[in-house]
């Protein structure tokens, strides 16, 4: 394997990228040396919720069908990034669910070669019917949002969702096999942060993974995201104070969840804290956006535009160059504390 050069900035990696780096055989690295093999694909920016930190209320302006990548074009990516060594993909939105076709979909990504895994982010309302059929298809597993188990609350935050239909949605999602099971809860002051607790504890009953992720500041959720964010180590303190000590798991490779347990539970906590503590040195992801950017830092605008050289007559071997040259023009990581936010697309549009 070619190891890439160390540059201090993307400008100057691509000026000094070598002619031949394009031709380059073997998995993808960044300029950073960072093996970027993990592609997360949101299949549509609508949804059938509107969370407080994630989609404005109202005026959302979304995606037209002819802007979308097809069935077929989305394929076409995953075919070209396997080819150049990305081998784990995960659906996403908006809410993933709403995309027509999805099992088969779904069938087809798994028999990609080179893809090893298949999971999804949903917020889980329609999960019940669905689980068992996309495990069929080769699902491997799922992450559902959850960021109360009080009812009103839940409505509160999602403006409108069904507390009671996304629990069925978990329990199918675990009687379907698609596990081990991560539930996501995004803590925002004066929200949801006095629920923590209760959500914790449902690690000693269940064997699944309870994440909290520090509310990120995206497009249009200034509102919520500003003065929102509960740091990872005060949310700690706050379940130790409720729940007793917490145990220190580990911290996984490119996993960007810190785990820790409760005393005597049958499943994890993890703590992602995108904004007090980044991880991105172990970053091992690209975006692919519903209207077809390969979207390359979660906090930063970069995109290369692959539905453009898609409709414009690419063939494979363009696809994956352009899919390389994305990997090596990725950006070292977010730059919040210098007060870079990103001001293009909100967090529907990219899908978490
Ligand atoms: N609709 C699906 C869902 O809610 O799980 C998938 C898309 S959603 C954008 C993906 C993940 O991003 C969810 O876990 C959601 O809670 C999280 N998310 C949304 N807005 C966020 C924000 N401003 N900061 C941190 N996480 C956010
Ligand atoms: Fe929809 Fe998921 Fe965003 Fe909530 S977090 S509005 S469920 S896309």
């Amino acid at each position: 394997m070619t190891m890439i050069k160390l540059f201090d900035s993307v400008a100057a990696a691509y000026q000094q990228a070598p002619a031949s780096f394009y031709d380059q055989q073997g998995p993808a690295h960044d300029q950073f040396g960072r093996r970027i093999n993990y592609l997360r694909v949101s299949l549509t920016d609508r949804c059938n919720f509107r969370c407080v930190y994630c989609m404005p209320a109202e005026g959302v302006q979304f995606t037209s069908k002819s802007e979308l990548l097809t069935n077929e074009e989305l394929l076409r990516v995953i075919k070209s990034a396997a080819a150049v060594g990305f081998e784990k993909i995960r659906l996403t939105g908006g809410e993933p669910t709403l995309r027509r076709g999805l099992v088969e979909l779904v069938r087809e990504i798994a028999r990609t070669p080179g893809i090893r895994e298949i999971s999804m982010t949903t917020n889980g309302l329609l999960l019940d019917d669905m689980a068992g059929p996309l495990a069929e298809a080769g699902l491997t597993r799922v992450n559902i949002s959850i960021d109360t188990l009080n009812p009103e609350k839940f409505r509160r935050m999602t403006r409108g969702g069904n507390l009671e239909r996304v629990w069925a949605g978990i329990e199918a999602a675990e009687a379907a096999g698609l596990t081990p099971l991560k539930l996501n809860c995004v803590i925002v002051r004066g929200y949801n942060e006095d629920d923590a607790a209760d959500l914790a504890r449902l690690t000693l009953k269940w064997p699944w993974q309870m994440r909290f992720i520090e509310v990120m500041p995206l497009v249009g959720v200034d509102g919520v995201a500003e003065g929102g964010v509960v740091p990872t180590a005060e949310l700690i303190e706050r379940i130790e104070r409720e729940c007793g000590p917490l145990e220190f798991v580990g911290w996984f490779g490119s996993d960007p969840a810190r785990t820790y347990k409760l005393q005597d539970a049958k499943g994890t906590l993890g703590f992602i804290s995108s904004v007090t503590d980044p991880f991105c040195s172990t970053c091992n992801r690209m975006r692919l956006t519903a209207d077809g950017k390969l979207h390359l830092c979660l906090l930063r605008d970069d995109e290369l535009d692959l539905r453009a050289a898609l409709r414009g007559g690419a063939n494979d071997s363009d696809l994956e160059a352009l899919i390389r040259q994305a990997v090596h023009l990725k950006p070292w990581g977010h730059g919040l504390p210098e007060g870079v936010k990103p001001t293009v697309r909100g967090m529907s549009q990219l899908g978490g």
